[in-house]
């Protein structure tokens, strides 16, 4: 079969929900992705931050076919010998009391949206059914009915209504916005909801020292703080999670993509344990939830963050990123942000030309992005990138730009 065969498989047979680059792949190994004719790609999506520590890594792979032979699903009907384990290591890794495991992101968010409101009901003492969770404006934390009630981005809730109540949107990196909400209806807020970088908006990075006056203002009204550090944890962002850039340690903190290195859907909730003793045996849960092959997967992830020193690496590498888009002479690039290698170029559109245009011409020229929205191209690599490499992608990158001038 053909690449256009395979595309046509999906496009017939497969529910319409994504409008990929055609692009066909079929092997990867660190940074690099290989496509049907063998064509060999940097790989700068890194299936949105799942794939920190590079495709196929040998001590993740190793982890899971080794547990794959021995024992891969019990339910949490009885005890296996994985998970305790991994719940030491994962608590003391991130530094918690406790986690809960999950499998996607979209569900570590709607548990730490349970968590919030139970907290908030048998902690802080609100009215039955009259917590709120603050949230914000251009937000993206999954999509099942109750987190796209929280979106402001209309093909995300769109045709899906009715919407989950109990949510109040402010605009994001708006302190005074934050504290005139918990001002007016501080008792009944429970929680404020937050990406410390928002990834699917296109990489927008908020001020310095938001992040840590939203944590104070949330501490001064009794308001859990929680970061959902599902793209922007596990070193994306040059720290072990991007909230440590600013010093501050959520009281809910949500990870999943890159926990277990691109290899099964993981996800976590970590908490203390004031809040996650709030649930009880029977009142939350997943079949699948922290099974053996995910707990030493996500182990044997973490473990590949801390030898590597990835989050080093991203803090490092991710300066030459910036410097080097900045220093691309075209007008197509309007601006280049990020934090760690956790990047993206907006782009200025002319004679036509968008983001999508260009992801298609740098494809051809052998590296792999997605554009966000229109206008913006995320470059997010996977972290195992040797610095050799990584100027050649930003040499393709950079012709490919100047190619459309
Ligand atoms: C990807 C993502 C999610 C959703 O994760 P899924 O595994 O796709 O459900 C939630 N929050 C953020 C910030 C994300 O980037």
């Amino acid at each position: 079969m053909k690449a256009k065969d395979y595309i046509t498989l999906e496009e017939e047979y497969g529910a319409h929900n994504y409008h990929p680059l055609p692009v066909v792949l079929t092997k990867g190994k660190g940074p690099y992705v290989w496509d049907v004719d063998g064509k060999k790609y940097f790989d700068f999506l890194s299936a949105y931050s799942a794939v920190n520590q590079g495709h196929c890594h040998p001590k993740i792979v190793k982890a899971l076919t080794d547990q794959a032979k021995q024992l891969c699903l019990t339910s949490r009907a009885f005890y296996n010998d994985c998970l305790g384990p991994y719940e030491e290591y994962v608590t003391r890794f991130f530094g918690y009391d406790k986690v809960l495991a999950m499998n996607t992101g979209a569900e570590a968010v709607e548990t730490a949206l349970k968590l919030a409101r139970r907290w908030g009901y048998e902690k802080k003492n609100i009215p039955v059914n009259e917590a709120m969770i603050i949230c914000c404006d251009g937000n993206f934390h999954g999509r099942t009915i109750t987190v796209i009630s929280l979106s402001t981005d209309p093909s995300s809730y769109e045709g899906f209504g009715p919407y989950t109540p109990g949510f109040i949107k402010i605009p994001y990196n708006n302190v005074h916005a934050l504290e005139k909400v918990l001002r007016e209806q501080g008792p009944r807020i429970a929680a404020f909801l937050v990406e410390p970088i928002q990834g699917e908006a296109g990489v927008m990075v908020p001020d310095e020292g938001y992040i840590k006056k939203c944590y104070n203002l949330c501490k001064e009204h009794n308001v859990l703080f929680v970061a959902d550090e599902v793209q922007t944890g596990i070193a994306r962002t040059g720290k072990r999670i991007c909230c440590d850039h600013e010093g501050v340690h959520p009281d809910i903190l949500i990870l999943g993509k890159a926990i277990s290195g691109g290899v099964l859907p993981v996800s976590a909730v970590l908490s203390n344990n004031e809040i996650m003793l709030t649930i009880k045996p029977g009142e939350h849960g997943s079949t699948f939830g922290g099974f053996p092959l995910a707990c030493r997967v996500a182990q044997a992830a973490l473990k590949v963050v801390e030898d590597e020193k990835l989050a080093e690496k991203a803090a490092y590498m991710g300066k030459i990123v910036r410097n080097y888009l900045k220093s691309i002479p075209s007008d197509r690039i309007e601006l280049v942000r990020g934090k760690g290698m956790l990047n993206a170029i907006v782009i200025t559109p002319k004679n036509g030309v968008e983001a999508w245009d260009i992801c298609m011409a740098m494809a051809k020229n052998g590296v792999l992005a997605k554009p966000t929205h229109r206008h913006i191209i995320r470059l997010a690599p996977p972290l195992v990138i040797r610095e050799s490499q990584l100027m050649q992608a930003l040499e393709i990158i950079s012709k490919t730009i100047l190619s459309f001038d």
